[in-house]
């Protein structure tokens, strides 16, 4: 029996009182209430108590920031603006992101329950994004070609893209908004921003951020509401030119539909089941601690999560027995203490859909080795990291996102059935190869289809690689060297210089 989760009641206090508490929207460079007064009350999944109010946007808010996005795009100076200034601002940003570091992480802290010393990890990783962008901004070029014979000259223009809507989820809510709006205005584009309802206030928060570093009014808007009321529309609304989506996949399907009858482009970033495949060679001790980050960071509230470890049945026994043990030692506790390497899940909801994916494949017959219920807490929704062994791969735990602290854990004979496993799925967000035969692990990672393969690491991220996914993890990448040109459109001037060959009349002679 372990003891209940200890949580340190000045630790809460200190950090409420270091955030605002009450968050407007931001709309054409102000800070705004809604008309009809509606707010959202957020309460701190880990800690039960309102940690945060934010303005609920309404249609009159809608309707005005998109109208200010798009007057900013059509009429306004930002995408004229040359990249160096560009640059600054986003440089400015990032200046201010990191000088207000700690409450952006405390916010996300209270907001979503993950842990303090990992959410400041998050910001820190923002920052350098914003500074990526600020970078990439003075690198945007388009093409040119003399190919086409002595007389014409083809050059190609990158236009930004136009008003961007930009939606969020709550698992990362700074970090992922951070992959997407710094780039949007590298580009020169505008942008209407909603972040999750559970998790707002770090992204309206930027709001000032940005006023204060000298971006125009109407560039950026970030509204604070819900998916059907105010995500939907700003996937449908003619005035939006591109819709760049991190959530769901069912919600993702939904925004696909709705962006057609106006034909957006649209970028998805979505779920996923992502395999670590372990050879007997592998450097095991390794191995084993990696399994762990990857299927319990984040709580396994992580579309990256390593959820599914299929093991050569050589080692597989060792594995198991390796993996307990290591997850054992993981800290689970108040996200407010340094310690901490597991807190709360995000809402009471989604606890009992995570346990109910448990249950079902005890059902089916599964074997759940390790967790599986609740840890005792005065308040919060803590789940112990859970293994479920010896599962077959077309058992719906082995397929289906659980989005909490779940491994399944899978055996393989050859590197065949290994990727057949890995591949045998909707998804395919990214995976992991752990050997240290050469040929295993690149013959394996082109295997494999998904957006991401490591090799003997996890989840290691850099601004300078894309992120995304293959088949039902999304569609599109961000980051890498062409994350602003993402946000472009490409224009070609055909020109003809010298004497133009008559189509029909003659020149005089
Ligand atoms: P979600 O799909 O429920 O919500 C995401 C966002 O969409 C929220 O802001 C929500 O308000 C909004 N939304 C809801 N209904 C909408 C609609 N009809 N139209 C437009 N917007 C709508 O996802 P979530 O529960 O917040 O996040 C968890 C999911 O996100 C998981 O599936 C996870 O895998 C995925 N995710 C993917 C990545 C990635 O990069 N691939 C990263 C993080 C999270």
């Amino acid at each position: 029996m372990t003891a209940p989760i200890h949580f340190d009641p000045t630790r809460l206090a200190a950090a409420l009182a270091r955030t605002p508490g009450r968050y407007p929207l931001f709309i054409d460079g102000k800070s705004v209430e809604a008309a009809d007064g509606r707010a959202i009350e957020r309460i701190g999944p880990a800690h039960g108590v309102v940690v945060s109010r934010y303005a609920h946007a309404g249609p009159i808010e809608l309707d005005r920031a998109l109208a200010a996005a798009r007057r900013a795009f059509d009429h306004g100076p930002w995408p004229k603006t040359t990249a160096a200034e560009r640059a600054r601002v986003l440089h400015r940003a990032a200046d201010r992101i990191e000088a207000d570091a700690e409450l952006i992480a405390t916010l996300d802290v209270l907001e979503s329950g993950k842990p303090i010393a990992q959410a400041r990890a998050e910001i820190a990783g923002a920052v350098d994004i914003w500074r990526y962008a600020a970078g990439l901004a003075r690198d945007l070029h388009g093409d040119s070609t003399t190919a086409m014979g002595e007389h014409k000259l083809g050059i190609v223009l990158r236009d930004p893209i136009g008003v961007v809507s930009i939606i969020t989820p709550w698992n990362f809510p700074f970090l992922i908004v951070s992959q997407k709006l710094p780039f949007a205005l590298a580009a020169g584009c505008t942008a209407v921003v909603k972040p999750s309802e559970m998790t707002s206030a770090s992204t309206l928060l930027l709001g000032e951020i940005l006023a204060a570093s000298g971006l125009p009014d109407g560039v950026c808007n970030i509204l604070a509401g819900d998916g059907p009321g105010i995500g939907a529309p700003m996937t449908s609304d003619p005035r939006v030119d591109m819709v760049t989506f991190t959530g769901s996949t069912r919600v993702g399907k939904a925004t696909m539909a709705a962006a057609a009858p106006t034909l957006k482009k649209v970028v998805m970033e979505l779920g996923g089941k992502n395999a670590q495949v372990i050879f007997p060679d592998a450097d095991m001790e390794a191995a084993i601690d990696a399994a762990v980050f990857g299927a319990f960071f984040n709580a396994g509230e992580c579309c990256n999560a390593g959820s599914r470890l299929i093991v050569h049945r050589d080692c597989a026994d060792a594995f198991t027995a390796g993996f307990i043990a290591a997850a054992a030692r993981v800290r689970v506790g108040d996200p407010l203490d340094e310690a901490t390497r597991v807190g709360s899940l995000i809402s009471p909801q989604h606890f009992d859909l995570v346990t109910g994916h448990i249950d079902a494949a005890r059902r089916a017959g599964a074997d759940v080795v390790l967790g599986g219920g609740r840890l005792a807490a005065a308040t919060g929704h803590f789940l112990a990291p859970t293994l479920v062994a010896a599962a077959d791969p077309a058992m719906a735990i082995a397929r289906d996102e659980v989005f909490g602290p779940v491994a399944t854990l899978m055996r393989f004979d050859t590197p065949a059935e290994a990727a057949a496993i890995a591949n045998g799925i909707d998804y395919g967000l990214s995976a992991s190869v752990w050997s240290r035969d050469f040929d295993t692990c690149i013959g394996l990672s082109r295997q494999i289809r998904a957006g991401t393969i490591w090799t003997n690491t996890f989840m290691d991220g850099a601004a300078e690689l894309p992120f995304g996914g293959f088949r039902q993890s999304g569609l599109g990448r961000e980051l890498g060297r062409n994350a602003v040109a993402d946000y472009t459109e490409e224009k070609t001037l055909h020109l003809h210089c010298g004497p133009r060959t008559a189509w029909w009349t003659p020149r005089a002679a």
